[in-house]
């Protein structure tokens, strides 16, 4: 009978979009016992959005407490998919904040650290110059090293949370672009392949939120951004590798730099180093490579100079990905205004890799009309209101 349903195009839920969102939201509904279809634009994998490359940073170092305090279960969630797919997606390497002790928002990344009793190394000058040679503290400068962080295995994190999906009976359709959205009691979302009905919709669309948005009335504050990820060349080789426990880092308040710097030791590219600026230019999604500003790559070569003097200033290797960004930097997690059955994850500002598993369960609760497991009013939609465009 499911089955005849499923050929039928019938779900249970839809989620559209299989980035690190989409797939760890369908895989939490296919645990719930949901029949859920995954839909994607692109035939997977693809580099067209903001889930893909092999690394990123997981973190209990925040400014907020709530981030801090989702991250706790996240990291068993993180654990779980290991288990369960029997693949190594996380290596501990922690992550060095850095930046004017008198900064107001370093300042507030030690004290959520503090407050969560989160595990903590603190650099004084003489110690940071013997455990990190190759990295410069100014004068004036502090240095806390958050020992639970390390890296994520992006890639191979998107293809467990797949797999573990399907393996689960859920059903991924990839190379079709949702195309229309009619909401209702059953939700029918049209592509060109077909169409499908559900009672309930996810959408996590990443950079192409607004556009699927449209066809439910509603459009979000959200601006798409170009990231220039740079990776730079080490003089030595094996300065700034694991193997000399070199940690991943963030920089707070360089100067000419308005937002973070971060970095990553050595890893997908032998000899290279991940470094990026936490901010991009404004691009649209299907337009991304037509954007050529280079103003993020001239703040990284000037901070590479002065503070990783172990590497070539030039990037090595430019790559590009997407940021969506919301005016407080904060996600959205929440359910469409106007249709209580569709559910939205979007927004999630250039930091939401390391959340996957526990957005995909709050996404998943949402979905099924659970009390979600954490207070979500810092993601509410609500808090947009003035910034949003007329709905239907
Ligand atoms: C350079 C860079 C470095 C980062 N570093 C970190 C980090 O260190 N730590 C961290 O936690 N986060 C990091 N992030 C952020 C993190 O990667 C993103 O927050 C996250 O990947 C967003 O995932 P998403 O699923 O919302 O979006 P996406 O990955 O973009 O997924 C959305 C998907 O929806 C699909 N889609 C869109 N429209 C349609 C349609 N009409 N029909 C079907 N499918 C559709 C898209 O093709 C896409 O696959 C980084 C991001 C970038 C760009």
């Amino acid at each position: 009978m499911a089955e005849q349903q499923q050929q039928q195009g019938e779900f249970d839920c839809i989620v559209v979009g299989a980035g690190v969102q989409g797939c760890f939201t369908a895989y939490q509904l296919a645990k719930n016992h949901q029949r859920t279809l995954l839909l994607e634009q692109f035939l997977l994998p693809h580099s067209r959005g903001s889930s893909h490359g092999q690394t990123r940073i997981i973190r209990k170092a925040y400014e907020q407490d709530f981030y801090t305090v989702m991250m706790e279960e996240c990291y068993q969630l993180w654990a779980q998919l290991e288990k369960e797919t029997n693949t190594t997606l996380f290596r501990r390497t922690g992550i060095l904040v850095k930046g004017p002790e008198d900064d107001e928002e370093f300042q507030l990344f030690t004290e959520t650290l503090r407050r969560n009793a989160v595990p903590t190394e603190t650099l004084m000058p003489d110690e940071f110059q013997k455990r990190l040679p190759h990295m410069v503290l100014r004068s004036g400068e502090a240095a806390v090293i958050d020992t639970t962080a390390g890296v994520l295995y992006a890639d191979r994190a998107l293809k467990a949370a797949q797999s573990y999906f399907q393996s689960l009976g859920g059903v991924i359709k990839d190379g079709e672009k949702v195309l229309n959205i009619q909401p209702g009691s059953i939700v029918t979302v049209t592509t060109a392949s077909g169409e499908y009905r559900a009672k309930r919709l996810v959408i996590t669309a990443g950079p192409w939120a607004n556009t699927l948005l449209a066809h439910t009335g509603l459009q979000l504050p959200l601006s798409v951004v170009k990231i220039n990820v740079c990776y730079w060349r080490e003089k030595v080789a094996g300065t700034y590798g694991v193997a000399t426990r070199f940690p991943c880092f963030l920089q707070i308040a360089s100067d000419g730099a308005d937002y973070h710097i971060y970095g990553l030791p050595s890893n997908e590219y032998p000899g290279l180093v991940k470094i990026c600026y936490h901010m991009g230019s404004d691009t649209e999604p299907d337009r991304r490579d037509r954007q050529k500003d280079q103003t993020d790559v001239n703040i990284l070569s000037r901070f590479v100079s002065i503070f990783l003097p172990g590497l070539e200033p030039e990037p090595a290797v430019v790559e590009s990905c997407l940021y969506t960004v919301t005016p407080d930097h904060h996600f959205v997690l929440d359910r469409h205004p106007s249709h209580s059955n569709i559910i939205i994850g979007a927004g999630f500002s250039g930091h939401g890799f390391k959340f996957g598993p526990i957005v995909g369960k709050l996404l998943c609760e949402l979905s099924l009309g659970k009390v979600p497991s954490y207070d979500l009013s810092p993601f509410k939609i609500q808090r947009f209101q003035g910034h949003m465009k007329a709905s239907l």
